[in-house]
């Protein structure tokens, strides 16, 4: 590997060769359209803040097109190296033709590297035969469990349980985003706890800060007098969007000024795509919308740049995070270290991340009634918002890129 500044030194040096896994998610994709999420904007972190502690990183991942250039540079030191899959659909022979191609490709470069980290389980198998045929440790980030996924968001998978049984058995280290998540793959997945270590994501503070409410208003072309809710993210059952109209709609009934003087704003999805509105789960929300006659306060505005985020944040009053399962919560987090006041269900990580009545509240999950009482309450007072978004922005601190990156790489040395 040539690269350029490298800090090679001693035995307390930080430099180390590290390869990303990523088959299912591309840093370089548009957060919050399809499948792209989290997992994208995690590796991209992760990478450049290992990068800047002094290791190399190479993200190996699949070419989005036939015609994608193979290898980019994305940050000093990074690397995302597409590989072409012919599988689109068929996942099974995708992973098995990535993981010769990724062989294939570290032989003719002569490549070598010190640790690869496999994130989601698809790209754990592939983690798991080259670490095998290379006799390099490999680290894995599941992000998601499908145990979890099947309890609730009803989506079953019998052969996903059975992969992540074996990339838990397989696997030198495992890393998992809450103590939640710990407990679920000691619980679920008979995970070995000495291979279990607890990093959150981070969040980028020189993107994530809180800005002038009625600034971010003037830029953004929102009204200035309206109260405004917040919703970012991918348009999927797992998010909970139904419970934010079923909630907007309990609301707007009970109060007459509500339609007007209030204003919901989607964020997420591609919607200047045909694909998009025929997606079943938008298609659900959109007639739910139409029935409870409550179009003209929701507004979906479609995939916004991560750069652009933090002014949705500063200006809108409440930011809601209805889903029925997250491993972590990245919007959640991402808001708070903008300020905002959020409230989100009592699920899986945003438990962790938001304290109810500390820095935030927390609503029963699936529960649209106590969605819509707590909202109104925050929206009802300034004072509470404020002390939730002040409250909230100190929490975030805890959750730098950096230090999450330092510790994921010492967590790497004790493998080498
Ligand atoms: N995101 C974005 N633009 C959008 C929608 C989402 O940049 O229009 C980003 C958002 O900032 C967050 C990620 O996509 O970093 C979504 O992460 P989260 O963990 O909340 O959800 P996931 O997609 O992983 O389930």
């Amino acid at each position: 590997m040539v690269y350029l500044s490298l800090a090679i030194s001693g035995e307390n040096s930080t430099y180390m060769k590290i390869g990303m896994i990523s088959y299912w998610a591309c840093p370089l994709t548009r957060f919050g359209v399809l499948s792209s999420g989290g997992m994208s904007v995690y590796l991209y972190n992760l990478s450049n803040n290992l990068a800047q502690l002094g290791s190399p990183v190479d993200i190996f991942t699949r070419a989005h097109r036939e015609k994608d250039e193979r290898i980019l540079t994305i940050h000093k030191n990074v690397r995302v190296i597409h590989l072409l899959s012919e599988s689109a659909n068929d996942h099974r022979r995708g992973v098995w033709t990535f993981s010769k191609r990724m062989l294939q490709f570290i032989s003719e470069k002569k490549l070598d590297y010190d640790i690869f980290h496999a994130h989601y389980f698809y790209s754990g198998l592939i983690g798991i035969e080259v670490s095998r045929k290379l006799d390099i440790p490999f680290v894995q980030t599941f992000h998601t469990l499908g145990i979890m996924k099947e309890r609730y968001g009803g989506i079953s998978s019998v052969g996903r349980k059975h992969d992540e049984k074996l990339i838990t058995a397989d696997a030198n280290g495992i890393i998992t985003s809450t103590p939640f998540e710990k407990n679920d793959l000691q619980t679920f997945y008979h995970a070995d706890p000495g291979k279990l270590h607890i990093v959150s994501p981070g969040v980028n503070h020189n993107v994530f800060h809180p800005h002038n409410k009625s600034f971010s208003r003037t830029k953004l072309g929102l009204p200035k007098a309206k109260k405004t809710i917040l919703f970012v993210g991918r348009i999927d059952p797992i998010k909970g969007l139904q419970l934010l109209i079923e909630a907007v709609s309990i609301l707007s009934g009970k109060y007459p000024h509500f339609q007007k003087n209030f204003r919901v704003l989607l964020i997420g999805g591609d919607i200047a795509s045909q694909v998009f509105w025929q997606h079943p789960e938008v298609k659900k929300i959109k007639q739910l919308i139409v029935k409870k006659e409550i179009e003209c306060c929701v507004k979906f505005l479609g995939s916004r740049p991560h750069s652009l985020l933090p002014f949705y944040y500063s200006a809108s009053d409440v930011t809601v995070m209805p889903s029925v399962y997250e491993s972590f919560g990245l919007v959640a987090l991402e808001a708070m270290a903008s300020g905002a006041c959020v409230l989100a269900s009592r699920v899986g990580g945003l438990r962790y991340l938001v304290k109810d009545g500390v820095n935030g509240r927390l609503f029963e999950n699936g529960d649209s009634l106590d969605l819509a009482q707590k909202l109104w309450e925050l929206l009802q007072d300034s004072k509470k918002r404020t002390q939730f978004g002040e409250n909230a922005l100190k929490s975030s601190q805890a959750f730098c890129w950096d230090k999450q990156a330092a510790k994921i790489q010492s967590i790497y040395k004790t493998l080498l």
